[in-house]
């Protein structure tokens, strides 16, 4: 079956708003075996997306919209394929208890336009959005699909993963299943390159790529008729890559983040983790926050950016700073091990460099790092040099500091 990507908003053609939600749409068709020609961005008209609807109709089964579900006049997806299709608007009785439960939940008082988000066109499934106001609508009219979701990301991504991949699979009569084996410590050619016999001979599951700063994902993806063979098909294959790449694989789960693990692994052994962030200014906290239940083994991070800090905070001698500077290994160390004592925590991470544009040195230019961890009595630091951005090479500190970490971690 052929599925188009029909994204509208005129924000998206003035690029003021990145179009992350066609990215994502294509993706999970990709990974269903569905086949797309044609990705369309088209502004808030209704004439433009008649005129869209009609010669998309024509060569796609299933066209999915995203956007222009919202209460406001702008939005008016629903009303035009509504129209398209000769459909009238009735209100959906669920959408609308929804609405008022969710004003009633902010204290708000709904005005006549968000009732506007509980009409559906008639005979259409309707999906019941948890997270906002307007529904996720699938119609079906003269073989064509129409599936009509939100255009907020937090409210798409959920509503297709729950709701529209089964439907699709129910059409296609095609269960798929994915595992994410994510990849840290070795760069994307050499994973492909280890993995070449397989990707060569993939057929089902198939087998895909993609590198994102500082690791590599690896996407499995089989198709059966049913759940349960389609899983025993990804099975063999994510075990075989596990033997392959050993502990640079830290997940099998699309949905687990590398810091996720990190907070995983101290939490099974009852340690705790502080930070003393220089470079990074606070940013490996961030991430770490990021993770709910973070604070059950993460304490404290002390941004310690001027030499002062690192000397008052975390204890960092004058002597070390005079001889050595703030940017090496010695200093990293003290960082560390100062944080893991004055932060009483069992084991802490420090992160130290040149983020440039500015700085750096002829032995250490801009983008060398020094990451310096402590776990009970036993201490390493790396040396890392990444080349970018400013932004860059504070993400890329951040992610080597937790490599780094689990590292030494695992190596107890
Ligand atoms: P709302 O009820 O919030 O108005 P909506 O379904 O009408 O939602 P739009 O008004 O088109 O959707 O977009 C609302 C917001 O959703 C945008 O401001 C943007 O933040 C996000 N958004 C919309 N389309 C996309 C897209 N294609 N990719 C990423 N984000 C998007
Ligand atoms: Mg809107």
């Amino acid at each position: 079956m052929k599925a188009e990507i029909i994204t509208v908003g005129t924000e998206i053609l003035m690029g003021s708003i990145v179009n992350t939600n066609a990215s994502f749409l294509a993706r999970e068709c990709a990974a269903m075996g569905l086949t797309s020609f044609y990705q369309i961005t088209v502004g808030d008209n209704e004439k433009r997306l008649t005129k869209l609807i009609q010669e998309a109709r024509k060569r796609s089964d299933i066209l999915i919209f995203s956007g222009g579900l919202g209460p406001t006049e702008d939005d008016l997806t629903k009303e035009t394929v509504a129209k398209a299709c000769g459909r009238k608007l009735v209100e959906d009785p669920e959408s609308r208890k929804w609405i008022e439960k969710l004003f009633t939940g902010w204290g708000r008082t709904p005005t006549e336009n968000n009732w506007k988000q509980a009409l559906v066109p008639e005979g259409a499934l309707v999906l019941k959005n948890d997270n906002g106001t307007a529904p996720g609508i699938i119609l079906e009219h003269e073989g064509t699909h129409f599936i009509l979701l939100p255009g907020p990301p937090h409210e798409l991504i959920p509503l297709f993963r729950d709701k529209v991949k089964p439907y699709l699979e129910k059409l296609s009569g095609t269960v798929f299943h994915s595992a994410m084996v994510k990849v840290i410590g070795i760069g994307e050619s050499q994973v492909e390159d280890e993995l070449k016999d397989l990707i060569d001979a993939q057929t089902n599951p198939t087998i895909a790529t993609y590198a994102k700063p500082g690791e590599v994902g690896i996407r499995v993806t089989a198709s059966a008729d049913t759940e349960k063979k389609a899983k025993a098909l990804v099975k063999p294959v994510v075990k075989e890559m596990k033997r392959r790449f050993g502990t640079n694989v830290y997940t099998t789960r699309e949905e687990v983040s590398l810091e996720q693990a990190v907070l995983k692994l101290l939490k099974k052994k009852g340690m705790t983790l502080s930070l003393a962030e220089s470079c990074t200014g606070g940013l490996l906290a961030g991430r770490l926050v990021n993770v709910p239940g973070a604070s059950k083994v993460f304490v404290s991070s002390a941004v310690t950016y001027s030499e002062k800090a690192k000397r008052q905070l975390v204890g960092v001698s004058g002597k070390t700073l005079r001889k050595y500077g703030a940017v090496s290994e010695e200093c990293a160390l003290e960082m560390a091990k100062g944080a893991a004592k004055r932060l009483h925590t069992d084991c802490a991470i420090s992160v130290t460099g040149f983020a440039g544009p500015d700085g750096g040195t002829d032995k250490d230019p801009v983008g060398t790092v020094y990451i310096g961890v402590v776990i009970g009595d036993k201490s390493l630091c790396k040396k890392r040099f990444f080349n970018g951005t400013r932004e860059y090479v504070r993400n890329m500190a951040v992610t080597a500091a937790l490599v780094h970490f689990r590292e030494l971690m695992l190596s107890l």
